[in-house]
């Protein structure tokens, strides 16, 4: 049995137009890149100013963020555990677009989930986040070929630490700061924006795992 049999064709025009209003109904800007920027920093100084979490009203934002998101940027981060987008900038849920993954890499889902945020969710600001110690980027430091699937990590983050060769400096500190640029750079020549591009910042930061300081060097 076909689906067209289940479910006749005036029913399958009446879901398409339902899901249609639904994404016209998001806006197409919110926050403009600068602004977001701007709140990111305020939010980091709030985070490394503070000696206890601020205590979100997660229940109240959960209900105003239920029927929709807006989002007013996009962070490519690492998985490290230590390194949360939301926490790190203080922001609640609703707030951050978040893609994260050991290394902070760019492929096609990075670049599906960011055309995404762009098109449909109004973000303006993608951040691509490495971090000071990151363990992706010491595995890739260490040796060029890793166990398992582990092995498309250090091959992707191959490039940065190929650049960094040899300049003065720890190693690790530089290929970190390196392949969040080298990352914000893939975004920058990949990621299909459109019209929209004309509006959308891609910078690179690093955070600083002692201080709790997101670095956004020369954005
Ligand atoms: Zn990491």
């Amino acid at each position: 049995m076909n689906v067209t049999s289940k479910f006749p064709t005036v029913v399958l025009l009446s879901l398409i137009s339902a899901v249609a209003i639904v994404f016209a109904a998001e806006p197409t800007a919110s926050v403009s890149a600068d602004a977001a920027l701007a709140k990111l920093k305020e939010g980091n100084a709030r985070y490394m100013n503070s000696k206890v979490s601020a205590g979100k009203p997660t229940a109240t934002r959960r209900a105003e963020t239920a029927q929709g998101q807006h989002p007013f940027a996009a962070i490519l981060g690492c998985a490290d555990s230590r390194v949360s987008p939301e926490i790190v900038f203080d922001q609640n849920i609703g707030d951050i677009f978040v893609d994260r993954n050991a290394g902070n890499l760019v492929d096609d889902h990075t670049l599906g989930t960011i055309e995404y945020g762009v098109e449909h969710l109004g973000v303006r600001l993608i951040v691509v986040l490495g971090h000071e110690r990151c363990g992706a980027v010491q595995a890739a430091v260490a040796s060029d070929t890793a166990p398992g699937h582990v092995q498309s990590l250090v091959r992707d983050i191959q490039p940065a630490v190929q650049a960094v060769k040899g300049k003065p400096g720890d190693q690790v500190h530089l290929a970190v700061v390196e392949n969040a640029r080298l990352m914000a750079e893939e975004i920058r020549s990949k990621a299909n924006l459109g019209d929209l591009a004309k509006d959308v910042k891609i910078i690179s930061a690093v955070y600083d795992l002692d201080s709790g300081k997101v670095d956004f060097g020369k954005e």
